[in-house]
């Protein structure tokens, strides 16, 4: 495992810019506190990550080797292969920046670095980590929105953000004469949710507009994309996840709740043995 001298140096050699080098054993701080959140990511740390293949969440990974070759005359790009420990099965993973460290026998990714930040793509992509409860056109939309956002296409990214957005409300049967309206409508239909958020994705420039098929609308910057595409998950996220996990604890406390005054009725499990 690891690589030596064919790949280029890549841990060493033109890596050398001080900025790139981590101080070592400090705890990571990665700017996460939302547990849910983690659920969310592709990297929880540099141990851990959501497995695109089994699924599994906090599942412990290995890093098995980097290589790096040339993006452009003057970019480098790194790739990582990652290894699932629970399944057995390898992803791989592009970054501009060199994101292990240069442990030979202990090869592993920098502790202060948030991988998904730094990694721009990844195969298999990071699909699966938006929730199976969002219908699949829109999560298949804004999962390459962000990629492309995290290539810098920005004009792809944009595209498939205003796709998702209309693919929304017709997936929710909302129509109107034009887009405020049908926003409006749809904010109508969900009181619960925060109204901002509906605010946010009504008065976004160019929607107003209904030139979502022609070729002349201006693209995103990479910032209004970010907002758009948060907001978008938030939205997606309080109404086809939220409502049903809800349920699901309510349904788990009435189990529980039952099990209590069914053992309640027969016996107690300390008194169990005394039979
Ligand atoms: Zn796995």
């Amino acid at each position: 495992m690891g690589c030596h001298a064919p790949c280029g140096g890549f841990r060493g050699g033109p890596f050398n810019d001080p900025a790139a080098v981590w101080s070592k054993g400090r705890r990571s701080e990665v700017k996460t506190v939302d547990l849910s959140e983690l659920d969310l990511r592709y990297f929880v740390d540099a141990e851990t990550y959501n497995c695109p293949f089994c699924n599994r969440r906090n599942v412990v990974y290995v890093l098995l080797r980097g290589l790096s070759f040339d993006w452009s005359e003057t970019k480098q790009c790194h790739v990582y292969f990652v290894r699932c420990s629970s399944c057995n099965k390898t992803s791989m993973h592009l970054s501009y920046d060199e994101l292990s460290n240069e442990s030979r026998y202990d090869f592993k990714f920098k502790k202060d670095v948030d991988l998904d930040a730094n990694i721009f793509y990844s195969v298999p992509t990071s699909f699966f980590v938006m929730d199976a409860r969002i219908p699949e056109a829109i999560r298949e939309l804004v999962t390459e929105a962000e990629g492309s956002l995290k290539m810098n296409f920005l004009t792809g990214a944009s595209a498939c953000m205003r796709k998702a957005i209309y693919e929304l409300l017709v997936v929710e049967r909302i129509s109107g004469t034009d887009y405020e309206t049908r926003i409006k409508a749809l904010k109508e239909k969900y009181p619960s949710i925060d109204a901002e958020l509906f605010d946010v994705l009504g008065h976004i420039q160019n929607m107003t507009s209904d030139k979502v098929h022609e070729q002349s609308w201006d693209k995103w910057d990479s910032r209004n994309l970010r907002l758009i595409i948060d907001t978008l998950k938030a939205v997606l996220r309080d109404i086809y996840v939220e409502p049903d996990e809800r349920k699901q604890r309510t349904q788990r406390i009435a189990r529980l709740r039952e099990e209590i005054s069914k053992t309640g009725r027969t016996k107690s499990p300390r008194t169990g043995t005394s039979g």
